[in-house]
């Protein structure tokens, strides 16, 4: 299912810690966006492994969005014309360990970054709030195979998360440019900026985590496999592509 590739360079290109001098957009989270972060961050250790079947669960909604769109609208697919996931495990010049889990789907403009991820508009969310809450830790643990977590499992295993992405061309979206969402698990909000490397992704989603150090487990590529495999039902109709630091 995923393809194990080795490959040495994997540290060029990467989004920079520090963006120091790009203009940022600060945003505080919708309330109850806090109160999910704080239950995800908190209480639900044990399940961290999650964070790796909902991200590329994600990655694969998107890419078949693109698809679905790219029946009408041909456009959409320019910029990358392959559909696929590739992930990306290695540790950087800091000793942290860091995931880049990277999609040619749909992808997100600014606005759609701030609303997807700075608020929670699933209706299912609130349910999820309202039970976890009035539930001890290993409660919390069944809800999440009934809800999923979404994006803000990442902070499960991540210190930081970059989420750069690039829609997809299209008639309301002639020019496309590619926006970072970034956010600390400590933090009450997140910021949206302008990628200082350009339109690099041609097409799509990319998400860095930098690795919390008791989480850096993750960046073997026998564990990526083993998550992968475990979580086959998301293998859809795309390649999952996994790089690993030689
Ligand atoms: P869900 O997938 O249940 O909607 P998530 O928390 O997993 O909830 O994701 C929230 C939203 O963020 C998604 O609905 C989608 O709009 C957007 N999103 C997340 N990851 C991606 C991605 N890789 N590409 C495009 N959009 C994404
Ligand atoms: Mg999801």
């Amino acid at each position: 299912r995923a393809l194990l590739l080795a490959v040495s360079a994997i540290a060029s290109g990467v989004i920079a810690q520090d963006s120091a001098g790009v203009p940022k957009e600060k945003h505080d989270y919708q309330s109850d966006v806090a109160r999910l972060r704080k239950i995800v961050i908190n209480s639900l250790y044990s399940h961290r492994d999650v964070f790796l079947r909902e991200l590329i669960s994600n990655a694969n909604d998107a890419l078949e969005k693109l698809r679905l769109t790219s029946l009408t609208d041909k456009e959409v697919l320019s910029g990358a014309e392959d559909l696929n996931v590739t992930i990306k495990a290695y540790t950087d010049e800091d000793g942290n360990g860091r995931i880049i889990i990277r999609d040619t789907g749909i992808g997100m403009t600014p606005e759609e970054l701030t609303a997807n991820l700075g608020t929670l508009a699933k209706s299912g969310t609130t349910e999820f709030l309202a039970r976890a809450e009035s539930t001890d830790t290993t409660g919390t643990g069944n809800l999440i195979g009934a809800f999923g977590l979404g994006f803000y499992s990442s902070f499960l295993v991540a210190n930081r998360v970059y989420v750069a992405s690039l829609a997809a061309k299209s008639a309301h979206n002639p020019e496309p440019v590619q926006y970072v969402f970034s956010s600390g698990a400590d933090e009450s909000s997140f910021e949206i900026y302008s990628d200082p490397r350009g339109s690099t992704l041609g097409r799509g989603t990319e998400i860095t985590l930098v690795l919390k150090p008791d989480a850096v487990e993750y960046t073997n590529p026998h564990k990526i496999t083993e998550l992968v495999d475990k979580h086959s039902s998301f293998s859809s109709a795309f390649p999952i592509y996994l790089y690993t630091q030689r």
